[in-house]
């Protein structure tokens, strides 16, 4: 079932890095040389009071979205190279419509290339949609202010990008008025806290690419640290698919259910145990929703979704019992 939860390809890791950056969005986006895709509309509102008056629901309405092309990005920037590759006759997400309720958890799954991580893009505005829209609290993502939407959204992506620097300067990306002790509150949370605690240099451990080495596991539960830090209304998160060990699964589970306890979620679920607690599964399948509905739901229905449940998960390690 390689076909299902296949790698991403070198081109959406340029991506994936870049939303993983999106705790220090103007910051990165100097490091990395990066010109937005997205400009402040002239008239554009912070999103903070929108999202405290009616909470954080994510609408996705009719939504269809084709890269830009070649000619439609600045040669300088990275996106150009990405654009590239895509083919310019074809949406790469057509009329998708769902919405992620104030404090649920929406999973999306499908196969590799369905869209799971365009949508996650358009959530946070990496790009606007072509067709349709794309609200938050109400708003429309194009009439808020890029700083206060990311200010308002947390993002962990699969690759759990660190910079190379401290672990506590990792952390205060998110914010950097953070004492150690609001740093190792995160920590904990995100059960990490131990594992930096037997560091040699505890919180001042240099990572990243020339740092200490960690594990896929540890790494994203440092990031989970990083966005529980931020406290984000919304939380963005593409769940690692890279094998874990057992203690680094049941760590990164628990860190993960600790992130979408307190938020609105959207997430782009590998887990049978996160897409089984989803309050909404989304099924995607060449850019288009195919299906909509729970765990139990999707399962008595039949279609994409039982078909990816029975091959994926119900022999392998992951298989729970039946649902009732
Ligand atoms: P996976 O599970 O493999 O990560 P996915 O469901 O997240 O897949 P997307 O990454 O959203 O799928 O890709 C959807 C389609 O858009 C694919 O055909 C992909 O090749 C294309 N695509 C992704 N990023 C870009 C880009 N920057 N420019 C052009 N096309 C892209």
């Amino acid at each position: 079932l390689g076909r299902l939860y296949g790698p991403i390809t070198a081109m959406s890791n340029v991506q994936v890095d870049v939303m993983t950056a999106l705790v220090s969005f103007e910051r990165v986006l100097e490091v990395l040389d990066l010109e937005p895709m997205v400009d402040d509309a002239p008239a554009a509102h912070d999103l903070g009071d929108d999202v405290a008056r009616r909470g954080a629901t994510l609408e996705l309405d009719h939504v269809s979205f084709r890269y830009p092309t070649a000619s439609e990005v600045s040669l300088a920037s990275l996106e150009s190279v990405a654009a590239l590759t895509n083919d310019p006759t074809h949406d790469t997400l057509t009329d998708v419509s769902f919405t992620v309720p104030a404090g649920a958890t929406v999973a999306l799954v499908g196969p590799s290339g369905a869209g799971k991580t365009t949508i996650s893009q358009l959530a946070t505005r990496m790009y606007d949609p072509t067709g349709g829209s794309v609200r938050i609290a109400g708003t429309d993502l194009r009439d808020v202010t890029q700083q206060s939407l990311h200010d308002a959204v947390g993002v962990v992506t699969q690759e759990a990008h660190l910079f190379h620097d401290s672990i506590a300067a990792n952390l205060r990306y998110a914010r950097p008025d953070a004492t150690d002790a609001d740093l190792w509150r995160a920590l904990e949370r995100a059960h990490v806290a131990e594992l930096v605690r037997s560091l040699p240099s505890g919180l001042e451990t240099v990572v990243g690419d020339r740092g200490y080495r960690l594990s896929g596991g540890e790494r994203q539960r440092l990031a989970i640290a990083r966005m529980l830090l931020k406290e984000p209304a919304f939380v963005v998160l593409d769940e690692a698919t890279a094998h874990l060990d057992s203690e680094s699964e049941v760590a990164v589970q628990a860190a993960l259910d600790e992130a979408l306890a307190s938020s609105t979620a959207l997430i782009i679920a590998h887990r049978l145990s996160t897409i089984r607690d989803a309050d909404l599964i989304v099924v995607l399948d060449g850019g288009q929703v195919v299906q909509q509905g729970t765990h139990a739901e999707l399962l008595a229905a039949g279609g994409l979704y039982a078909e990816l449940y029975h091959t994926q998960f119900a022999d392998g390690p992951d298989a729970l019992a039946p649902v009732a």
